[in-house]
């Protein structure tokens, strides 16, 4: 018996072997991570991007394809066995049924492998078959990445500096309540802990609603399955003693929990093993908000990048080994909702937020672009008069009432720095007038054998992620 064991372990490590040598010499993997805040649109471009990169009708700016060089596409069995699967059956048929709606939202991690068949391009293509290139798309949420900041933090100071930042703010106002009638030193129990953590949650939340990115520890609003465990259980205290067994002590304790035991292994295990990332960005959602939300978008683009950038976290570095993300893309999602005169402005945006929070975050390594596209285009362009004016409008069907509506956003100044500057300054509402969003449902697909759903700018999308790997 020991001798079949131990022969089993030489056959499995020489499968292991062999899968890794297959791996690295002959079908290479690029993991490429997909992340942004919640509803920036993760789970449309997750699933838009894998249905037309296995019908690549409406894919003309990957390379690749246009060449001619891409054989198939096909979806696999995923390598990681305990990381779920990226429903995407389920949720391309939400996109495509006859009463198409939007698919529910990420709530936490997932992953898909599509293999990709592609001709090699160059001197040897005429000499070689086609190559198979796993891709394999890891979803996560961006308030996870957020995380990393708490990482050099001990309790005090982070319940310090949480404490600053929301001292003004009206969303807080219940919790500070709560916070001014709890004494951190008194005995430890735990309905107490927990009211502090739900009236704390319900801040996160409601500050996340106004438009605030700064909303960690990020597992407080998508909790998945720590629903309720101590490791969640916890809330800032002003400083102050902190006896054995007292509410502060405990929280403390907590506190280096959650840095151990869900921040840690995320990264371990899913964010040290990116090479391709996306950062996905409602940049409409927060210029409808007001600078306020603008200002704070930009930040947390400087602390995502910061994520990215070895060297500033030493938990990280020692994680990394040197193995660096080589390119990260900004992408501003939902450009449907602007007519196709408006994109450049929204691209330039998202290219001086991206410029900003590059130097913010002192960035130095990996290959960073902006963009503005749609995963799924749910409007048709259209011009009309309103008081007298003729406007570049988008058409679709609203969300709420199922009424097509035609609808002007607004327009977005030429020069970003229009909206960026009274950002940095702390501008209350945008001087010229507003910028309007509105929910449109997805419209009815009608598709032509090997087009996929209608997109803008995916492609493109696409080839900076993926293309040089082609
Ligand atoms: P996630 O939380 O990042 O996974 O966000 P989702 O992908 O679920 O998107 C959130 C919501 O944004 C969707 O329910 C849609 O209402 C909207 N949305 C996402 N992508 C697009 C798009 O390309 N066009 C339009 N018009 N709306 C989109």
């Amino acid at each position: 018996m020991v001798i079949t064991t131990l022969a089993d372990t030489l056959v499995r490590s020489v499968e292991n072997v062999t899968d890794t040598v297959n791996e690295t010499l002959f079908e290479p993997v690029i993991r490429l991570g997909v992340t942004g805040l919640a509803r920036a649109g993760k789970t449309v471009f997750i699933t838009s991007l894998v249905a037309n990169l296995m019908d690549r009708g409406r894919m003309p700016g990957l390379v690749a394809a246009q060449e001619g060089r891409f054989a198939s596409a096909f979806l696999q069995p995923q390598p990681d066995n305990t990381i779920p699967r990226f429903d995407f059956e389920t949720h391309l048929n939400a996109l495509t049924a006859p009463e198409p709606h939007w698919p529910d939202s990420t709530r936490a991690v997932s992953e898909l492998r599509l293999s990709l068949k592609v001709q090699p391009a160059g001197l040897l293509s005429g000499l070689q078959g086609p190559r198979v290139i796993h891709l394999d798309i890891v979803d996560y949420p961006g308030e996870w990445l957020l995380d990393l900041a708490l990482l050099d933090k001990d309790y005090v100071q982070w319940s310090r500096e949480v404490l600053e930042r929301i001292e003004d703010r009206p969303e807080a106002t219940a919790f500070l309540q709560m916070l001014s009638g709890t004494d951190g030193a008194s005995r430890h129990e735990e309905t107490r802990a927990k009211h502090l953590a739900s009236a704390f949650t319900a801040y996160l939340k409601a500050a996340r609603g106004a438009g605030y990115y700064d909303c960690t520890p990020g597992r407080f609003l998508l909790p998945g399955d720590l629903e309720g465990a101590p490791v969640l259980t916890f809330a800032p205290l002003p400083a102050g003693d902190a006896p054995r067994r007292s509410l502060a002590r405990e929280m403390a304790r907590r506190f280096e929990a959650y840095k151990a035991e869900v921040v840690k292994p995320f990264f371990r295990d899913h964010f040290a093993r990116i090479d391709r990332q996306v950062v996905l960005v409602d940049a409409l959602g927060a210029i409808h908000k007001g600078p306020k939300a603008v200002e704070d978008m930009r930040r947390a683009m400087a602390d995502i990048l910061g994520a990215f950038r070895p060297g500033r976290n030493d938990f990280l570095t020692r994680l990394l080994m040197g193995k660096r993300v080589e390119r990260i893309l900004f992408a501003a999602t939902k450009a449907d909702h602007l007519h196709h005169s408006q994109h450049d402005r929204l691209a330039a945006i998202m290219a001086a937020l991206t410029r900003e929070a590059r130097d913010r975050a002192q960035f130095a390594g990996a290959t960073t672009e902006a963009m503005a596209l749609a995963a799924l285009r749910a409007t048709t362009e259209h011009s009309g008069t309103h008081e007298g004016r003729v406007l570049d409008m988008v058409r679709g069907k609203l969300l709420d009432t199922g009424r097509q509506a035609a609808f002007y956003p607004g327009e977005l100044p030429e020069d970003p720095n229009a909206l960026l500057a009274p950002a940095r300054d702390g501008a209350e509402a945008w001087l010229d007038g507003d910028y309007q969003v509105m929910n449109f449902a997805p419209a009815p697909l009608t598709l032509r054998p090997g087009e996929g759903p209608p997109h803008i700018r995916l492609d493109r999308a696409a080839q900076f992620l993926i293309g040089d790997r082609l």
